[in-house]
């Protein structure tokens, strides 16, 4: 049985920390396999406490690659580079995160080494019979939850998304091994020239970044009482979320959209305001630390998995709630 590895993402000197969710989903596959979970990573002066921390948070060995023509993300360079640690340690199961790097290099690796790849999955295991990678995500615009399988190449390969699971804790007195690796010139040639990184200022909030999210549901009753969800997002600096149901009717818009076929969030304080608690939205939220639950109903799923459960009509709750943090902020 080939290792199961997970991209580790390092970009503009930093270690990105959605490598270590992606430890806590590749140590439950390599756990069932019973063979070892590691890191590829990849870039220019990567520090030595981020390869231990790879470590610390369960990878068994950690595969470095660390040139200065690796310093800018250029997916020609770094496909070649990854499909040569492939074909050298030829591992059976490859993950990477759905960010725009993982969307990237992945789909360019995929189709060089002739095999399949499930984009964007919120579930993964190992099929007991066979020890075949089983793919879980979305499909046919969120209304199925289709398993896919890649039956007869190698690697397995598969991009995870962002924040469906927690990071992997770190265990300081783990250990190790780390293989660092150097190619010849011709793996870094490229066509593509690196220029400059532009930062997009323009982007709004990405609820996904958020620390806090105030999301509204069907019990707001109509578009313009959403003004109470983004007047408090506002007083607290965070972004606002939506159930489907709201984007259904057009009071809000898809990017809002939070749970199985909206995005997954993990913020420190997540306010469900209206919001009945679905299985396909709490699938989107469940990991939030800490969840306020506003809701008429005492009955309402949603308080199964509240911290702190108000029971009372949000018309009421909202402004008064408002009020309170203006006068605190005063
Ligand atoms: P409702 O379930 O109607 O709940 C409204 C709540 O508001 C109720 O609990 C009610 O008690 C409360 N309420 C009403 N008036 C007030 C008031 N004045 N004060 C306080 N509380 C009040 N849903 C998602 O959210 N995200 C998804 O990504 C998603 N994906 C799906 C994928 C599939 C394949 C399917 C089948 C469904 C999906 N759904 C998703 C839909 C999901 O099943 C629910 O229909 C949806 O989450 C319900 O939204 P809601 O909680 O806003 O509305």
């Amino acid at each position: 049985m080939g290792e199961v590895w997970t991209l580790a993402e390092f970009r503009h000197g930093k270690l990105n920390p959605i490598s270590f969710e992606l430890l806590n989903r590749g140590k439950s596959l390599a756990q069932k396999l019973d063979t070892s979970l590691a890191s590829i990573i990849i870039g220019y002066d990567i520090k030595k406490e981020d390869i231990d921390e790879l470590i610390e948070r369960g990878a068994d060995k950690v595969y470095v690659v660390d040139d200065k023509r690796l310093e800018n993300f250029i997916v020609e360079t770094y496909a070649k580079v990854i499909l040569k640690l492939l074909d050298e340690y030829n591992p059976d199961i490859f993950i990477a995160a759905a960010t725009t790097t993982g969307r990237t290099l992945m789909p360019y690796i995929a189709v060089k080494k002739q095999t399949g790849l499930t984009a964007d999955c919120t579930v993964l295991d190992i099929e007991e019979e066979t020890g075949n990678l089983l793919q879980t995500r979305p499909a046919i615009g969120g209304n199925i939850l289709a398993t896919i399988k890649t039956l007869n190449t190698r690697p397995q390969m598969a991009t995870v998304r962002p924040h469906s699971t927690k990071p992997a804790l770190p265990d300081r007195n783990r250990v190790g091994e780390v293989i660092y690796k150097q190619f010849s010139d011709d793996v870094f040639s490229s066509k593509t020239k690196y220029i400059r990184f532009i930062k997009n200022e323009s982007q709004q909030v990405n609820i996904q970044d958020a620390k806090i999210i105030v999301a509204g549901g069907r019990g707001l009753g109509k578009a313009e009482n959403f003004k109470l969800i983004d007047e408090l997002a506002e007083l607290l600096g965070g972004a606002v979320g939506v159930s489907r149901d709201v984007v259904d009717r057009g009071w809000k818009t898809y990017p809002h959209q939070i749970g199985l076929s909206g995005k997954t969030v993990s913020p420190a304080l997540y306010i469900a305001v209206g919001i009945s608690g679905a299985i396909q939205h709490i699938a989107g939220m469940q990991t939030s630390e800490n969840i306020i639950a506003i809701n008429k109903d005492p009955d309402a799923q949603i308080f199964k998995i509240a911290n702190l459960g108000i029971v009372g009509d949000l018309n009421e709750i909202l402004p008064l709630l408002i009020e309170r943090i203006k006068d605190y902020k005063k």
